[in-house]
């Protein structure tokens, strides 16, 4: 059985106990090195197979969990995050599905949930915004055209953008395009939940220059919106005044 799992952001006691569980007793682990901590793997018992998928093709991947899978053992497929954003894990279990090796899918905490916990921030500010749209710039991979920053930023909700710290001249211009002005509240979070996180609070328009200033070249993550700012509305949930399933209204 293949088990994929979810390491989390990058503190090592954010994975679930259910994830650490499954390293705890598999024998073979394949984890996606470019951003895993390593120090997760000091979960695994003696004697685990390890191998590092940054290294590998898809097809090398497979053929691991193949191989291991006609021995009768139990592989761990760790994926930063959550396994459902920018995992590429379709094309595994797809992959799978053909060979007929059973899997399962075990969720993870995602960077973008460190990210908020670090800037002790809510992204869904009442009054704000209620929305949150997780995207990306293009770069190698493409984005469909439909989907390009200056649209999403018109609808003025929460941003929270990955894999694009290497482009950050072009998601204010886009931004800008879409209708932020270059003083609207922006943040960069470097490696989120990990010993040497960073947190830089800047504007849509010093994007760049706050990386450059505190030397964040990759794994980072860009948000923007009001959410940052320092205005909104109380919620309805704790409203003394207002009755809920659970509480009545004071009057
Ligand atoms: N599945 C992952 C995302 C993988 S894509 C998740 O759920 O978080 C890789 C990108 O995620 C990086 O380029 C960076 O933009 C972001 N990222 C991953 N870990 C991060 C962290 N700890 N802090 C900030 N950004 C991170």
């Amino acid at each position: 059985m293949i088990h994929f799992v979810g390491a989390g952001p990058g503190a090592e006691d954010l994975i679930t106990v259910k994830g650490a569980n499954l390293l705890r007793e598999t024998d073979v682990i394949i984890y996606a090195g470019s951003l895993v901590n390593p120090g997760l793997l000091k979960y695994g018992k003696a004697g685990c197979e390890v191998y590092n998928s940054a290294e590998m093709t898809l097809e090398e991947v497979i053929d691991v969990m193949k191989d291991a899978e006609s021995k009768g053992l139990d592989t761990v497929r760790l994926h930063t995050g959550d396994a459902s954003l920018y995992g590429a894990i379709r094309e595994q279990m797809d992959l799978l599905d053909e060979l007929g090796i059973e899997y399962e899918d075990v969720p993870g905490v995602s960077s973008f949930s460190g990210a908020a916990a670090a800037l002790n921030a809510e992204y869904t500010l009442p009054g704000v915004s209620q929305s949150v749209v997780i995207t990306r710039m293009a770069g190698r991979t493409p984005v469909p055209e439909k989907e390009g920053i200056a649209e999403f930023a018109k609808h003025g909700s929460t941003m929270v953008i990955f894999l694009s710290t290497g482009l950050l001249e072009e998601v204010s211009k886009e931004l800008m395009e879409g209708g932020y002005d270059a003083d609207s509240p922006a943040a960069l979070v470097y490696k989120a939940t990990w010993p040497d996180e960073k947190v830089v609070h800047c504007t849509v328009g010093t994007l760049a220059e706050a990386a450059r200033d505190n030397n964040i070249t990759k794994t980072a993550l860009i948000l923007v919106g009001g959410f940052l700012g320092s205005s909104y509305d109380r919620s309805k949930l704790y409203d003394p005044t207002f009755t809920t399933e659970f509480r009545e209204a004071s009057k």
